[in-house]
């Protein structure tokens, strides 16, 4: 279920490129664009949810997997032990730009709390 305007929607049908590291049959992630650290992923399912306000009971499972993504991930980085930060900004005042749930994976530096 994909929706026409959607940046990362267009990212999941190969409309438009990205580093991905991770895919399994309910997610995707990929490098950020922008990284705030080191290692900067993001994990996104594969359905088109907009925001966290969007989730319903159903989506339970999904975004465990979304975690459990983020955990492999952190394995496959090497910052596992170190520690990572695994996040989710919900709209704009939280500084939310992209209008489809990702968890921000950071890591490889010392992270702050908390965060600006
Ligand atoms: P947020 O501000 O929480 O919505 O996060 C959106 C993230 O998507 C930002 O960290 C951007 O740097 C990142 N981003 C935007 N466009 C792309 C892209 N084409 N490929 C990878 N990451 C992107």
């Amino acid at each position: 279920m994909s929706q026409e305007d959607c940046l990362f929607c267009k990212i999941l049908d190969g409309e438009i490129p990205a580093d991905i590291v991770f895919e399994s049959d309910s997610a995707i992630a990929f490098r950020d664009i922008n990284p705030q650290a080191p290692t900067h992923v993001l994990v996104i399912p594969r359905r088109h949810i907009a925001t966290i306000n969007d989730l319903e009971a159903g989506d339970r499972e999904l975004v465990g997997d979304l975690y459990l993504a983020a955990k492999q991930i952190a394995h496959m980085e090497g910052m596992a032990d170190e520690g990572y930060r695994a996040v989710m900004n919900c709209n704009a005042g939280a500084g939310q730009s992209v209008f489809h749930i990702h968890l921000h994976v950071l890591g490889g530096r010392g992270l702050t709390w908390p965060p600006g």
